[in-house]
């Protein structure tokens, strides 16, 4: 319970003195909503008030001037007030059809000076919405692959199912680009997720001026590491023995947690980084329960700056699932209800035993379970 009174300078303000008055006035009264036509939502309050959302994409990586240009959007339409979904949609709110469609012709009609679009509205219902991502290459210590990049290939690629809803139902698309996912991207329809396959570089000479031992002997969920003592030969050309660690590599499952405690552990591989894709997770716990993602291409290289393979794979997913799912069918339950075998013939992929998905070590249980693969 927050406390009463209180000032304070750390973290946010409270979120409730940014809602916009309609939303503050029927708080935990709406009976319902609806989706109007492609991003569009109208939400029906007891008091009779109704609600229209627009919500157009955002490259969720904003500019200054853009977060300027949305302000000024929302100041112009909405009193002011404008919210950022958790996928990096961007919401405005209005009180009546007439102004959503105006400032939605108004949004679709602001492009870059290349054409493409600023603020496509879209990513409502039936199709595909934001994709919610990690950092990549911008920002993190421990990527496989880039997010940003990525993200904008797969978009580029699913466009129009952003703006339309064609699919039997909604597609939740994540992408996280390393193991540790702090994008969680494990119960999502489609993940993408960037992969290590080897394990970290040691660096004798520096290891132990740079790190403490016995935290990244800790650091490690698998216990692959161990303190060790190794003789070097310097770039001076003196030889010495240094205090360092030793990795037994059929353990090291290629996380780079390590190297989150020790800089002289670094993990990145041009070659031996790359993508994996995994497909059928979801949160909801409509029709069926929520599930985990299960991997269904075991490795994508890193074809920068495009990424073709990535994105024609994704496209064949998205157009098989278009095809052949019932409608509300989410994508997992259409694998499950065709079986998991008759998924991969139709989505034209290569089965191989790095995806029987049934792994067992009494050392690290993970939260996988298994797909009964019937090959
Ligand atoms: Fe960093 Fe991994 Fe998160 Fe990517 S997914 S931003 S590499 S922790
Ligand atoms: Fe252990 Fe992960 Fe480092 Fe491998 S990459 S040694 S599993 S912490």
């Amino acid at each position: 319970k927050p406390m009463e009174g209180r000032i304070t300078d750390i973290g946010p303000r409270h979120y409730a003195e940014f809602l916009p008055p309609i939303i503050k006035k029927n708080k935990g009264k709406w009976l319902w909503h609806e989706i109007i036509e492609p991003g569009i939502l109208m939400h029906k309050a007891e008091s009779g008030d109704e609600v229209y959302t627009v919500r157009c994409g955002s490259p969720r990586l904003l500019s200054t001037e853009t977060i300027k240009e949305i302000c000024e959007i929302a100041d112009e339409y909405c009193g002011g007030y404008v919210r950022f979904t958790t996928r990096n949609n961007v919401e405005f709110m209005v009180d009546s059809l007439d102004k959503a469609r105006k400032l939605k012709e108004d949004l679709n009609s602001r492009k870059h000076p290349g054409g493409s679009y600023k603020f496509p509205v879209g990513g409502t219902g039936a199709g595909i919405t934001n994709i919610v991502h990690t950092q990549g290459w911008v920002h993190c210590h421990t990527p496989a692959t880039d997010a940003s990049g990525t993200v904008k290939v797969v978009m580029d690629e699913l466009f129009e199912d952003f703006q339309k809803m064609r699919l039997p139902a909604q597609l939740r698309i994540s992408m996280a680009c390393c193991l540790n996912m702090c994008g969680a991207v494990h119960c999502s329809d489609i993940a993408i997720l960037g992969y290590h396959r080897k394990p970290p570089i040691i660096d004798h000479e520096w290891l132990d001026n740079l790190c403490e031992i016995p935290l990244a002997v800790a650091a490690c969920p698998t216990g692959a590491i161990r303190p060790t003592k190794t003789k070097i030969t310097t770039e001076s050309g003196e030889e010495k023995e240094v205090k360092t660690v030793a990795i037994k590599q059929e353990r090291c499952m290629f996380c780079g947690n390590c190297y989150t405690m020790c800089p002289c552990l670094p993990l990145a591989d041009k070659e031996g980084d790359g993508i994996v894709i995994m497909a059928g997770g979801k949160l909801s716990n409509c029709i069926t329960p929520p599930k985990f993602s299960k991997v269904i291409v075991a490795f994508i290289p890193n074809e920068t700056p495009r990424w073709p393979q990535l994105a024609q794979t994704m496209r064949k997913l998205v157009d098989t699932y278009a095809k052949h799912a019932r409608k509300y069918e989410r994508f997992g339950d259409w694998a499950e209800r065709i079986g998991w075998e008759r998924f991969f013939e139709l989505c034209e992929l290569e089965f191989s035993h790095h995806l029987i998905d049934d792994f067992r070590d009494p050392a690290y249980y993970t939260w996988r379970h298994t797909t009964q693969f019937k090959f």
